[in-house]
């Protein structure tokens, strides 16, 4: 918890979706004696972040402990020719979804879902 400058209190903590969800199922959570809010964040920022080594997002190359995908077509997954050439249907080598490998939205990790509790 901090002091925000407008005097509320915030709180932000890392839990599984769908523990997330659970507890924005109840709109007012009891800290102590304080009624908090509580709100999922979309962990946007992050998952803005694409990695070119693996292809997936949540963190960039440098921080990659990821396969080397660097040669591989981003709509089927194919090792054999690049995305420009490709003549397959797309899709994700993570999730089997209709997206290019890790689109945006692509398989959510459900366990880093972030919470953020709002006193007053
Ligand atoms: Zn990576
Ligand atoms: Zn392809
Ligand atoms: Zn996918």
């Amino acid at each position: 918890m901090w002091e925000r400058p407008d005097a509320t209190k915030q709180a932000r903590i890392r839990i599984a979706r769908t523990e997330a969800e659970a507890l924005v199922q109840s709109p007012r959570l009891l800290v102590g004696n304080t009624s908090c809010r509580v709100e999922i964040l979309p962990d946007l920022e992050k998952a803005k972040q694409r990695c070119f080594h693996c292809l997936e997002r949540g963190h960039l190359a440098q921080r990659c402990s990821g396969a080397d995908r660097t040669a591989m077509c981003v709509r089927c997954g194919s090792l054999e020719h690049r995305a420009k050439d490709c003549a397959n249907e797309l899709k994700c080598i993570r999730c089997g979804g209709n997206h290019r490998i890790a689109a945006l939205g692509c398989g959510l990790r459900t366990a880093d879902t972030q919470v953020v509790i709002n006193a007053r």
